[in-house]
């Protein structure tokens, strides 16, 4: 019979990965939601605007011998049977069955036709085909996608105006002086900012787009609106299946869900992480890439339990920024800066929880070691590590 993976994303390409270390025979089959096979993410909203060739974000699934069915999804688990069936109705008998759903973005009230979300290949495409130098794009969110994309967009030669809910930009992780320092730099570069905004609708006038907000003035014409306003996770197959869903589907620290079968990876995955004592669903690549590889091998028949913790950076107006851990800016914070560069301990108990570290890059070893094993130092004491250099 063999392993279904549901889910062609990341973390499916990494689970064959995983399975094939373990099991070098066995069939693989990928159910595909999409009609590409796997590819990388993360440069749909940065390198590829930039000269990054889409050749590079392939993953080269299809090469480690598996069925990959493209556009094929799958819409319903038959757990007495074990089985998955598609929406072809074709049947797909398992040994292990991996979830890799992954998320679908948030829809804008109305859900107007036409505006652009970004999680795809062709999302990335659409875009790109349709902006122009010059034109004016309403991006509508202020969290990474909304961030990175209004960043790629201006230095496109678009003129951007970025509409959130928050005080500043990336406030769910950037304490307010931070974020009202990003606030201030997009206004700089000549972004027509919008904080505190709530983008009540979306209307189409003369061919052009308009927006409804609370508490922002002129809200338009525009060319394009795009919007990142963050994913759900798809659990709706677990959810039918009968499996523990909480935020995102729970698994323990081999991926095994509530059916010792049935396995899931990546964003769509709540984990626990022990080392924090706490579950954690994380949206990232590192994430994606790890759990998959570590629910491949469980599925295989050699579990490992999960101590990796992932990290995630992105990039906004040229400044790179890394992270791991929990980022929550209403947490004790010690900020250590020197000149543009700084690291962000996010501190909990005592204990540190978290880092960040702003326009540096190559210190998420460090961080790691701090998190794990000396989460108790004083401000002081962190006043040393990492930074200064
Ligand atoms: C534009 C963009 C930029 C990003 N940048 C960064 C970054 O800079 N740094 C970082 O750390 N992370 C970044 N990420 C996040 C990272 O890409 C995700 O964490 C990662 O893609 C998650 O992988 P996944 O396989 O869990 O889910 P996904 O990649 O979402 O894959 C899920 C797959 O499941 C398929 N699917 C869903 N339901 C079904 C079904 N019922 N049947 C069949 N198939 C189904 C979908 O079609 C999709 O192919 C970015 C994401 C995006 C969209």
């Amino acid at each position: 019979m063999g392993f279904v993976i549901v889910g062609g994303g990341m973390a499916a390409d990494a689970a064959v990965r995983g399975i094939r270390s373990a099991s070098p025979d066995a069939p693989i089959t990928i159910l595909s939601g999409e009609r590409h096979p796997p590819y990388d993410r993360p440069p749909l909203s940065k390198g590829l605007w930039r000269g990054f060739a889409e050749e590079r974000i392939w993953r080269g699934t299809e090469q480690l011998d598996v069925t990959l069915l493209l556009n094929r999804r799958g819409v319903e688990i038959d757990r007495d049977r074990r089985l998955v069936v598609d929406d072809s109705g074709e049947k797909h008998p398992y040994d292990g069955l991996l979830l890799a759903t992954g998320g679908a973005p948030i829809r804008l009230p109305g859900d107007p036709e036409g505006v652009h979300y970004f999680r795809t290949l062709d999302d990335y495409r659409s875009l790109k085909e349709g902006v122009e130098e010059g034109h004016a794009v309403a991006v509508v969110g202020g969290g990474f996608i909304g961030t990175e994309l209004a960043s790629v967009l201006l230095d496109f030669g678009c003129r951007v105006s970025l509409y959130f809910l928050e005080g500043g930009p990336l406030a769910g992780i950037l304490p307010s002086a931070r974020s009202q320092s990003l606030l201030q730099r997009f206004r700089e570069r000549g972004v027509e900012t919008f904080p505190g905004t709530f983008v009540r609708s979306i209307r189409r006038v003369r061919g052009s787009w308009m927006l409804d907000c609370d508490g922002a003035r002129g809200a338009g014409p525009f060319d394009h609106v795009v919007a990142g306003l963050g994913i759900r996770p798809s659990v709706e197959l677990a959810l039918a299946a009968g499996l523990e869903v909480g935020d995102g589907i729970e698994v323990d620290e081999a991926f095994r869900t509530s059916d010792p079968r049935i396995f899931a990876a990546g964003d769509v995955a709540s984990f626990p992480f022990p080392v924090l004592g706490e579950r954690f669903r994380v949206e990232h690549e590192d994430h994606a890439n790890q759990s998959g590889v570590m629910a491949g091998r469980a599925m295989a028949g050699r579990p490992e339990p999960y101590d990796h913790l992932p990290f995630f950076y992105s990039e906004v107006l040229g400044v790179g920024y890394e992270a791991l851990g929990r980022t929550d800016p209403e947490m004790e914070l010690v900020e250590v800066e020197k000149g543009e560069r700084a690291v962000l301990y996010y501190r909990e108990g005592g204990r540190v929880k978290g880092v960040l570290c702003w326009n540096l890059h190559g210190r998420m070893g460090d961080a790691r070691t701090i998190l794990r094993k000396e989460g108790e130092l004083s401000p002081e004491e962190l006043r040393e590590r990492i930074l200064p250099l």
